[in-house]
Parts: structure tokens; sequence; C-alpha cells
């Protein structure tokens, strides 16, 4: 963990510090985890900012479409969703 997720006021103390990236995305929810993988999986540098230190401790998505599906699955992750969910004909 990081000085700034054990701390995040610390972030506040130390922002005139410069850091380079290609993209930054603000949020570390399903959204931002997928697309910095993506993007890292492209080859960019990518810098994700999550204002809470630890992520949400209840589960917030139950079913996903094929989109998704697909999106997981050229991430690698289609084994592990495998491992805990299974396929249905109703969304
Ligand atoms: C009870 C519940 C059940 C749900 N069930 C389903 C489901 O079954 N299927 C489904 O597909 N969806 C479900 N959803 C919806 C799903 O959780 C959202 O669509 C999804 O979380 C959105 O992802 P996101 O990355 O866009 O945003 P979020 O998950 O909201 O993530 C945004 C992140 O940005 C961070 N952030 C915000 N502002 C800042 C800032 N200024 N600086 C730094 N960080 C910041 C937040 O802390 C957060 O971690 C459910 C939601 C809830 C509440």
């Amino acid at each position: 963990m990081s000085d700034y997720a054990a701390d995040p006021s610390r972030a506040r103390e130390t922002a005139d510090t410069a850091y380079i990236h290609d993209v930054a995305i603000v949020g570390l929810g399903p959204v931002g985890q997928v697309l910095a993988l993506l993007l890292a999986r492209h080859g960019h540098d990518v810098v994700v900012v999550e204002k809470q230190a630890e992520p949400y401790p209840l589960p917030r998505a139950v079913h996903y479409d094929g989109d998704i599906s697909r999106a997981l699955d050229g991430l690698g992750l289609a084994d592990f969703m495998a491992e805990f969910s299974s396929a249905s004909d109703i969304y």
C-alpha cells in the first residue's frame, strides 16, 4: 500500500511533485480498473487515483452481459470469472 493510500491527506502535501504519464484515470471503480488494464496492455503508462483507501466492501455487480464478458476475457480473466459465475439466458 502506498503512503497515499494509508493517509490520503499526504497526496495534497506532495501535490507539487511532477509525474508524467500517458493517461490519468480518476476513480478505481470497475470502469477505471478495466480501462487501466486495457490501456496498460496496449503499452500506455497509466496512473489511477482513488479517494477511498479500501475497496467498497459489498458486492455491486451480480449480473454482467456479453460485452463485459468479452472485455474480461480480453484481460485474461475468463477462468477466474468462471470459478464463481454461471451463464444465464435471462438478463
Ligand atoms: C447495491 C448495488 C448493486 C449493483 N448491482 C449491479 C449489478 O448487479 N450489475 C451491474 O452491472 N451493476 C450493478 N451496480 C452498478 C455498478 O456498481 C456500477 O454501475 C459500477 O460500480 C459503476 O462503475 P464505475 O467505475 O463507473 O463507478 P464507481 O464504481 O462508482 O467507481 C468510481 C470510483 O471513483 C472514485 N472517485 C470518485 N470521485 C473521486 C475523486 N474526486 N477522486 C478520486 N477518486 C474518486 C470513487 O471512490 C469510486 O471508487 C450496482 C450498484 C449498487 C449500488
